[in-house]
Formats: structure tokens, C-alpha cells, sequence
């Protein structure tokens, strides 16, 4: 039986992200998935964009550091983002200037007459804006596939439809067995099983840090007029939608975050009909037709930071999970990161100006 330094588990963005880093730090490096093809699950259902200011002040270094490699392997295209607010909700417009401008991030406060010109058919009642202009679309099918290759290239082994049923420690590692019944053994187990993070944890005797799903829902639909390819990406500092336009389309999503166990996400009618009814509220464009809808679970720690770097209890177990609404935006640099932390090298130009400490398991012992 072969035997790996590392056995990741999960192949969404977050471990082939990370197999592909450590393969290059010249580990060796088995990489579990338990569907028959990587990107199944929330890596699948995104909606695909890269915004400074997502996830809040404590992911805005994660999603800079992301920003060079992305832009530079052709991964982003550049659309822009404006946070629209009511009139009445200029306190939450200063409040998140305030959180945000020390971060870094490129944003300015717009009054109406610009967001009128970046936003045609907006109703009267959105007064304000935050103007965003580096945000931008990223795709993530060519993203994922690169992260894979990477990984092939430095060796990595692939497994599909080899869902971790087991895991077991002795004294020369771990034993990894399959619900197929196949067996792999490993040195250190990664978890980077998104939604099923805390099931994987238990599998190893770790302690669950409460990672939860929350399901989020997009949907495409034709308007008219017809939407502007340049649109920016609209989303409210409320925090009840956003959208944005997709090949003459637009796709948009009531900002929905129901809890929900692990499982293969589907969308429900009311987070549909919400999403039609807040756009509504927003610009006074027709929706003509419901084309396509999917969601797919967003997975939090309690504190909504994500969970890097080995386990302080369990020997040989280590996590890189809750990535919550912004693990595509964030992969480069949070693999780049995590890697170092378990092949304990330096930090380099990438990951300097990341405090590992706030992403670190052991917040949570
Ligand atoms: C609707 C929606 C919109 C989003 N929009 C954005 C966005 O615009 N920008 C952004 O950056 N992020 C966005 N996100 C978040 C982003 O999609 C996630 O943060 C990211 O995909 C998480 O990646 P992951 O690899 O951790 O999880 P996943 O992609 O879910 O991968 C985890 C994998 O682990 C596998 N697995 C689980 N258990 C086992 C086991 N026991 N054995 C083997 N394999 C196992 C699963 O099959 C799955 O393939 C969005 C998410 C959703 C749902």
C-alpha cells in the first residue's frame, strides 16, 4: 500500500487548491473525493466573483494577497461592485466606510446622481453607494481545472468517488478506508471537506469546531430591458441580495443563509420568489423568465473566519475548511499560507501580511 506524507480530503477549490501547494513544497500527496468529479458541491454553485470587501475586515488580507496571482494567471475579469443603500441608511454607509478603508480595499462613497449612471433604471428610494472598482468575475471552472493540473503535474493522485469512511491512527500514521472499501495510508490527514468538515473531524477523533452549511441560492433570469454586459456587480448594505449580469442574463440571489445538514444543496421556492421580488424593489426592469437556479452551501466557523493549519489536539490532523462565502477569491493565498504552516516554511511575498494566528484551529481549544 502507498504511503503519503498528506491525505487531503475533498477536491473542491479548497483542497485542490492546497494539494497542488504541497506537492510543490515536495510532499507527497493523495487527494480523496467522495463525488465522481471534483467540484461538485460549493465550488460548483458559486457566483463567481472577487470582491475586496466580501467576508468582512478579517478576510479583506486573504482576498488581496489572492488578487496578483489571479489577475496574472487570467483567472479575473474586471467588472466592478457598488453597495447600494436607501435613503435613511447613510449610518450604515459611514459605518462601512469606516470598517473597510483601513483594510486596503479600493472603495469611494458615490451620491445618487453616479450611482443613477452606473446603475440605469434604479428607483428613487437607493440614494447611496459604495464604488468598488477593481472588483471582478473570476472563473472558477478554469481555476479549479488549474489548481488540478498543478497537482498532477507535482504528482498529486486523485481519487474519485472515494468518500473517507474511516480513519484510524497508529504508530506509523494514519489508515485511510473508503466506503468502497478501498485503504490509502498517510502521514497527516487534511480535511478539506467543506460542508462536511465536522463529520470528517470526528471520523479522526478530532473535536468538531462547529462548522455549519448555510445554504445559499442563485438564480438566472432573463429582464427587460435587457441587461448591460458592463453592469456591476449591485449588491445591498443590508445584506438581502445582490446581482449581476451573466452572458445577457442576469443571475441574482436573495443573500438567503438557511442552516442546513451536509448534503447536495437545492433550491426552494421562497428563496426564488424572494430574489425576484428584492430585485424588483431595486431597479424597475420586468423579469420575464426564470431560466436556471441552483444553490449550494456556504460553510462558516462560528466566528466567520476560516479554519487553517493542524489540529492542536490530534496528531497528524489538520484543517482547511470554512471557507465560507469567499473560498474561491481567497484560494491562492489561503493554500499558499496553509502550506506553509504544515511544511513549516517561511512566509514569502504572497503571504507576509497574513496574521495566521486569526485563521488558526487552535482559537477554537
Ligand atoms: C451560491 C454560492 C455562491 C458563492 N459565491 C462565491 C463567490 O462569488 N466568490 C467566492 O470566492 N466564493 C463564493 N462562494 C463560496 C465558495 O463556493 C466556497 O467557499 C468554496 O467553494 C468552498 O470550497 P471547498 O473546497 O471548501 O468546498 P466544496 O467545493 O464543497 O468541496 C468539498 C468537497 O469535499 C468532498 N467531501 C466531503 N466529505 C468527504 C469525504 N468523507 N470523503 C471524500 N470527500 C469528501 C465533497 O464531495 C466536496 O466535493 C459561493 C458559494 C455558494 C454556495
Amino acid at each position: 500500500m502507498s504511503y503519503y506524507d498528506f491525505a487531503v480530503v475533498g477536491a473542491g477549490i479548497a483542497g485542490a487548491s492546497l494539494a497542488a501547494e504541497l506537492a510543490e513544497g515536495g510532499a507527497s500527496v493523495l487527494l480523496l473525493e467522495a463525488e465522481e468529479r471534483p467540484g461538485y458541491h460549493a465550488t460548483g454553485r458559486s457566483a463567481a466573483f472577487w470582491e475586496e470587501c466580501y467576508g468582512g475586515p478579517e478576510i479583506v488580507p486573504l482576498t488581496l494577497a489572492s488578487g496578483a496571482p489571479l489577475r496574472d494567471g487570467g483567472f479575473l475579469t474586471q467588472r466592478g461592485a457598488l453597495y447600494i443603500a436607501r435613503s435613511g441608511d447613510e449610518a450604515l454607509v459611514t459605518d462601512f466606510m469606516q470598517r473597510f478603508v483601513p483594510t486596503g480595499a479600493t472603495i469611494e462613497h458615490l451620491g445618487r446622481g453616479q450611482l443613477q449612471s452606473r446603475l440605469p433604471g434604479v428607483r428613487p428610494s437607493w440614494t447611496d453607494a459604495i464604488w468598488e472598482p477593481v472588483c471582478a468575475d473570476i472563473d472558477v471552472a478554469a481555476l479549479h481545472g488549474h489548481f488540478l493540473a498543478r497537482g498532477r503535474a507535482g504528482g498529486v493522485h486523485l481519487e474519485c468517488r472515494a468518500q473517507v469512511a474511516d480513519l484510524k491512527r497508529g504508530e506509523g500514521g494514519w489508515t485511510i478506508t473508503t466506503a468502497r472499501g478501498e485503504s490509502y495510508r498517510a502521514n497527516t490527514i487534511v480535511n478539506a471537506a467543506g460542508a462536511w468538515a465536522d463529520p470528517v473531524a470526528r471520523l479522526a477523533g478530532a473535536r468538531p469546531v462547529g462548522i455549519t452549511p448555510y445554504r445559499r441560492t442563485v438564480v438566472q433570469v432573463r429582464v427587460d430591458p435587457c441587461v448591460p454586459d458592463d453592469l456591476p456587480l449591485v449588491l445591498d448594505l443590508r445584506g438581502q441580495f445582490y446581482f449581476k449580469p451573466e452572458s445577457g442574463r442576469l443571475w441574482l440571489s436573495p443573500h438567503d443563509e438557511e442552516p442546513s445538514e451536509p448534503c447536495d444543496a437545492a433550491p426552494e421556492e421562497l428563496a426564488v420568489a424572494q430574489a425576484i421580488e428584492r430585485v424588483g424593489e431595486v431597479v424597475d426592469w420586468r423579469v420575464e423568465a426564470v431560466e436556471h437556479k441552483w444553490a449550494g452551501l456556504r460553510s462558516f466557523a462560528p466566528d466567520r473566519r476560516p479554519v487553517y493549519g493542524r489540529d492542536p489536539e490530534v496528531e497528524g490532523f489538520a484543517w482547511f475548511a470554512g471557507q465560507g462565502g469567499f473560498g474561491i477569491q481567497t484560494s491562492p493565498a489561503a493554500a499558499r499560507l496553509t502550506r506553509q504552516l504544515l511544511l513549516d516554511e517561511a512566509r514569502d511575498a504572497m503571504t507576509r501580511g497574513l496574521a495566521a494566528e486569526l485563521y488558526s484551529p487552535a482559537r477554537f481549544s
